[in-house]
């Protein structure tokens, strides 16, 4: 047997020992047993709420701890049961559900000796302590946070003890993080202040402020791990929603959700400008150099249209060296002037790119086509239809020479004949 397992079973062991050979403490009557079943639900309910980390081979449950008031009101015997009770609750939970880890009778046993331990150390803390504690203001609230340090020291002390001796932390640094992490001020003073109450509840025997109290907490951690939750799900839809509409390459949005957006603007009713434009002779530079370089100029242009795009415009990469813009809410007037300005934009500057070990620089030109009209409902003045369109008038800026505009306005007035 390894020495981290000696260890848990002395643990045990000594808790078991201490359990029996201190004086009685409490009756163990019907009072007792009311306390033992209200802690025990209220701990199995908890149980489902707690942090677990990783360190090595172990897994650590961070639940909510009441030993220290049980360990106060009930004494060594009186723990050590509560304690077993628990923690045979939550193994058997474990079993049942298949979630317990290979060690995890002796890691039971481990956190019974352990918890047992710890409120043990709050017993007599308590009662050695209260006759001066009783006699300050506020007394029995700084006795409490004692007896809390003391029981966190203790518990986070006998983890790195274990994981010690089972080589799980090596070095002082991290037997360091593991005593003082995830134990913060806020988890510190709502374990302070639970027990300090549910103390007080529980020698006045105040049952239905004690479950109330229970309850409170419950539902309070509930809510906070609930939206935890969901904030970490909207994080992960959010992510996912991005990958899937952003282009990889160039990082504008794709044809998937040029889709979507085609879709959603075909009800709208609004006179927009449906710009397409292709990158002139492209094939030439992914033969001349190769596709790196190519991709280099793809993304060079994505990021000058990107860089003209106004309030409401969308940039999409609707195939290879294609992009599509849907030029919103201005006039036909404006449209021309955005588009002349990225062809002069385009003219002006080149490409750095690299080149077998060297820095080239790589002029392109691009063509594009502008259809200008109203969106409606029906096939013929759907957002698909005027994208068809735009397409065609790109290809008339090829078939005229590239490095131009062809552009049609649907809303122009018809000249009467
Ligand atoms: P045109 O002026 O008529 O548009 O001539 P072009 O050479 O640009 O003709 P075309 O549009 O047919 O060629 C597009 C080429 O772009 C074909 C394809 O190999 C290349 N291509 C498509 N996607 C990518 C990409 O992501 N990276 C690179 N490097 N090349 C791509
Ligand atoms: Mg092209
Ligand atoms: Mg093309």
């Amino acid at each position: 047997m390894s020495k981290a397992r000696i260890f848990d079973l002395s643990l045990f062991a000594a808790a078991a020992a201490l359990a029996l050979a201190s004086p009685r403490v409490i009756e163990l009557d019907s009072t007792y047993w009311t306390a033992l079943l209200v802690y025990w639900a209220f701990s199995s309910f908890y149980f489902q709420l707690r942090i677990v980390t990783r360190s090595g081979n172990s897994t650590i449950d961070y639940a909510i701890s009441y030993t220290s008031s049980f360990g106060v009101f009930a004494g060594p015997l009186g723990t050590f049961l509560f304690e077993g009770i628990y923690r045979f609750t939550v193994f058997l939970y474990k079993k049942k559900t298949k979630t317990e880890d290979p060690g995890e009778f002796l890691d039971t046993l481990y956190n019974i000796g352990s918890f047992t331990l710890g409120g043990t150390a709050a017993y007599y803390l308590y009662t050695l302590l209260y006759p001066y504690a009783a006699q300050i203001p506020l007394g029995y609230w700084l006795l409490f946070c004692l007896i809390t340090v003391v029981i966190m020291l203790l518990t986070s002390g006998f983890l790195v003890i274990t994981f010690a001796l089972s080589g799980d932390i090596k070095t002082r640094k991290e037997a360091l993080n593991l005593l003082l992490r995830s134990r913060n001020l806020l988890d510190f003073t709502k374990v302070m202040l639970t027990n300090g109450l549910l103390l007080q509840l529980l020698q006045m025997r105040e049952w239905e402020m004690l479950l109330a109290l229970f309850l409170l907490n419950y539902v309070v951690s509930l809510s906070f791990y609930s939206k935890s939750q969901s904030a970490q799900h909207k994080f992960e839809r959010d992510k996912f929603e991005q990958m899937a509409y952003r282009d990889f390459l160039t990082g504008t949005y794709n044809r998937a959700h040029m889709d979507k957006m085609m879709q959603e603007l075909n009800l709208g009713g609004e006179v927009i400008g449906i710009a397409v434009a292709d990158i002139d002779r492209f094939k030439k530079i992914n033969d001349s150099y190769n596709h790196a370089v190519g991709d280099r100029v793809i993304v060079h242009f994505a990021d000058t249209l990107a860089a003209h795009m106004q309030a409401d415009d969308i940039l999409f990469r609707s195939g290879g060296e294609e992009f599509t813009m849907f030029l919103r809410h201005k006039t036909f007037e404006d449209c021309l002037a955005q588009i002349q300005r990225i062809l002069d934009s385009v003219k002006e500057n080149s490409v750095t790119a690299e080149y077998e070990e060297q820095d080239i620089t790589v002029s392109y030109s691009a063509s594009f086509g502008l259809y200008y009209y109203k969106t409606g409902a029906g096939r013929k003045m759907s957002m698909e239809q005027g994208y068809i369109y735009a397409d065609q008038l790109l290809l008339d800026s090829k078939k005229l020479g590239r490095n131009r505009l062809s552009h049609r306005n649907e809303l122009a007035a018809v000249p009467e004949t």
